[in-house]
């Protein structure tokens, strides 16, 4: 039943994205259509319900996600555990961290520059169980950053999740490398340069 109902909520999703993505240059899959820009929250309620499912027994306290795009990922999920708290990282081109900060340097895969990646302390804190989400998965360095700053606060990631991944790229296996699986609800096989999108089968 519930491998029926995963099945489902995934395929929902990628008969989305091979109906309204766009390739771009620069190997970017563009969904502004649902996730990046417009939102469609019907679909996000069950990328909620499906991260629930795979992330259930992880017990976490908070989400940590990212600005903007995980935001919208986060609270669809947040609703599913009873409300718990997200912290999302800002993004911010300053230098001037400050004692109050956690932070990481990002290089943000579709703008091609570096952000210093932020969370206040007063959110994060030793020993919380810390679900960590986003939307896209290209070269890992997102997840990185958050995971990174999970261990500046001596937090617990519990679990990393994203919406799409492109498999081949390096990401999974970075992170991966970091001692983290990573749950993938959609992963993109390939992008053509003639607009095509090759989603990869996943084990139901
Ligand atoms: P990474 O840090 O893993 O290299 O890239 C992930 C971040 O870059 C995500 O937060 C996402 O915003 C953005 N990103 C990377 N690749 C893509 C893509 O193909 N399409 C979109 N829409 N965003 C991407």
């Amino acid at each position: 039943m519930f491998k029926y109902v995963y099945y489902l909520s995934m395929k929902l999703l990628e008969d989305r994205i091979l109906k309204d993505g766009i390739v771009l240059a620069g190997d970017v899959l563009k969904i502004d259509g649902f996730l990046n820009h417009q939102i469609d929250t019907k679909l996000m309620e069950e990328i909620g319900k499906e991260f629930y499912r795979l992330f259930r027994d992880t017990n976490p306290d908070k989400i940590l996600t990212i600005e903007s795009s995980g935001i919208a990922i986060a609270y669809a999920t947040s609703v599913c555990f009873d409300y718990i708290p997200i912290v999302f990282a800002k993004k911010t081109y300053s230098s001037n961290s400050g004692d109050d900060v956690y932070s990481c340097v990002e290089h943000s895969y579709t703008r091609n520059i570096d952000y210093i990646v932020q969370v206040s302390k007063e959110y994060l804190s030793e020993g919380e169980k810390v679900l960590i989400l986003d939307d896209f998965l290209a070269n890992g360095d997102a997840l990185n950053c958050l995971i990174n700053i999970c261990k500046q606060a001596n937090a617990e990631p519990v679990g990393c999740g994203v919406t799409v991944a492109k498999t081949y790229q390096r990401g999974i296996e970075r992170i991966r490398e970091l001692g983290y699986d990573v749950q993938v609800l959609a992963k993109i096989k390939a992008l053509g340069e003639d607009g095509t999108i090759e989603i990869e089968e996943q084990d139901v």
